[in-house]
């Protein structure tokens, strides 16, 4: 019987850009296409996508997309693998909406086929039979996945935490899984995000109580910044605010569409008259108000960035203004969070996070989540994913000492670009490929090649030096001076007498070399390269990037 493999291209071993191929004998799934957010590339590059150049040897595999649920980090990526792979695509009402905007963007969506499902709705693709299970997170319409394959049950959880009492939607779906549980799991894909936070995840629900004394206790204009995604907690924003006589303006496009869409569908409550245009709010006094605001992560582009530097439609934070972060600081966004608290409390305003008030709440299972989720579907291996290397350590260590059954042989790290064998008999690693991620330009929203980024890269580190040569084309002579140009290399400056020495050293090897390692261009080019990177070497330690170029006349 044929084994079970899987490939994780993004994802495990780090934060975001979530996405696996699971292939059972010659069909392929692939679970998410999310994009991540690298933290150590200053080099003009914000986003990255999985390396689904890496899918092309199973081309003809490919059968589905499988989505859990729209948060960037899974869906971010799609419109990159569709373009390569037109595939159908399966997900929530709600996360097929996300998505469809994206697509829309890259004026793809009439192109992909996307199917709605339900929760326990269950699909059949070839060899896979998946049920999808309701699961609560941060998200709505969110579903961990029971993929059945005839070498047996994977369970993949998607992001999830175990919430009992979520604002909107049922708890997670525990008599589902368990039902998996009973008949047998061969493995579990687990959420690892916290697996470092002991106890229980709080419900969505836990934020209430501080929302309720903010509202209380504010005097004037009240902003509200979070996850246009946080669905719950715009949910409480909203219903607090009507309790409180307050109005809610939503600004930044990002919340104004997903307030849009959510409310559309159902999932989101807003009674009527109680959301107002900015117009609208301009009228209002300062406590009928309060504004529900993007730009918690302090992205520069965004509503509340605006608002506390350069102004944001006319509108600027004022003093007496109270400001709520109510979200997380995402890895690598630390430093812009600082700037902005900086800017507002420079305006004046009163600023409440995380760290002061419980205004936030993981969307994520801790370890005592962790711990239902293996006991109830019991699975065989298990497989730690979503996270980096120290919360997949975590989440191994955790189970071990926690939960009975498990050990060093049933609990297997895996990294992006692992191919992981399974069947009833074991799980092992059979191959290891080291997947470059693929950077993306935000701004033209095209791939960057990664020989790019490295070139940006020693552009930053050592600089760039420039040497033109020109050579008359029908003798081959050298005409005039090679000159030569730097910028950003350390240990130069314009008046240290380098540019005449490496120009000295540049005539010189040029005197030395035949007549016909001048004629061809591309030999002569090669040359001078070499010629200077080794007088650049012998003169400064750094390692400055060197263009040449020759001139014919
Ligand atoms: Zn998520």
């Amino acid at each position: 019987m044929n084994k079970i493999e899987i490939i994780p291209l993004g994802g495990i071993g780090e934060f975001g850009m979530n996405c696996m191929g699971i292939r059972y004998g010659d069909e392929m799934i692939v679970v998410d296409a999310g994009m991540g957010f690298p933290e150590e590339t200053p080099f003009g590059v914000d986003i990255s996508i999985p390396n689904f150049d890496f899918l092309e040897e199973y081309r003809d595999d490919l059968t589905a997309i499988i989505l859990t649920h729209g948060h960037e980090d899974h869906i971010g990526a799609l419109s990159y693998i569709l373009k390569k792979y037109n595939l159908p695509v399966y997900g929530s009402r709600f996360t097929l909406s996300l998505t469809e905007k994206r697509l829309e963007e890259f004026k793809m969506l009439e192109d992909v086929l996307l199917h709605r499902v339900k929760p326990n709705d269950i699909v059949k693709i070839g060899s896979f039979e998946i049920e999808f299970i309701h699961a609560s997170h941060s998200l709505v319409e969110c579903f961990s996945l029971a993929i059945k394959t005839p070498a047996g049950t994977i369970i993949h959880t998607g992001d999830y935490k175990i919430d009992d009492t979520p604002v909107i939607g049922p708890p997670y779906d525990l008599k589902t899984l368990g039902k998996y549980g009973d008949e047998g799991v061969l493995a579990l894909l687990g959420d690892s995000t916290n697996a470092t936070v002991p106890g229980r995840t709080p419900s969505e629900q836990a934020v209430i109580p501080a929302f309720r004394e903010i509202f209380d206790e504010t005097p004037g204009r009240l902003f509200v910044a979070t996850f246009s995604s946080s669905l719950h907690r715009l949910q409480i924003i909203f219903d607090l605010a009507h309790e409180y006589g307050r109005r809610v303006c939503v600004l930044g496009r990002s919340m104004q569409k997903n307030v849009e869409i959510a409310e559309e569908q159902g999932l989101l409550k807003i009674a009527y008259g109680a959301m107002i245009s900015m117009g609208e709010s301009r009228s209002l006094d300062e406590d009928e108000i309060c504004y529900l605001v993007t730009g918690s992560q302090g992205e520069n582009r965004a509503a509340l960035w605006s608002m506390a530097t350069s102004g944001y439609k006319g509108m600027n934070i004022e003093k007496g203004d109270t400001v709520v972060l109510s979200a997380r600081m995402i890895p690598g966004n630390e430093k812009g969070i600082s700037r902005l608290i900086g800017h507002l409390y420079k305006r004046g305003a009163n600023i409440i996070e995380e760290k002061r008030r419980l205004v936030h709440v993981s969307g994520h299972a801790s370890q005592e989540d962790i711990k239902i989720m293996v006991e109830t579907a019991r699975p065989k291996f298990l497989i730690p994913i979503h996270g980096e290397y120290r919360m997949l350590f975590r989440h191994k260590e955790y189970v071990k000492n926690h939960v009975a059954g498990y050990s060093d042989d049933n609990i297997v790290l895996i990294e992006n670009g692992d191919m992981l064998e399974l069947d009833q008999y074991g799980a092992r690693v059979v191959a290891k490929h080291d997947l470059h991620r693929t950077f993306i330009d935000e701004e033209s929203s095209g791939e960057i090649e990664y020989d790019i980024v490295r070139e940006r890269k020693k552009l930053a580190y050592g600089g760039a030096i420039s040497l033109v040569v020109t050579v008359n084309k029908a003798t081959h002579q050298i005409a005039g001076e090679p000159q030569i140009t730097f910028q950003g290399v350390a240990g130069l400056d314009p008046t240290n007498g380098f540019a005449g020495e490496a120009r000295q050293a540049i005539s010189n090897a040029i005197a030395e070399m035949k007549h016909d390692q001048i004629a061809n261009k591309t030999v002569f080019k090669e040359n001078l390269r070499i010629h200077l990177k080794r007088f650049v070497q012998r003169k400064i330690q750094s390692k400055p990037v060197i263009v040449t170029t020759i001139v014919e006349i």
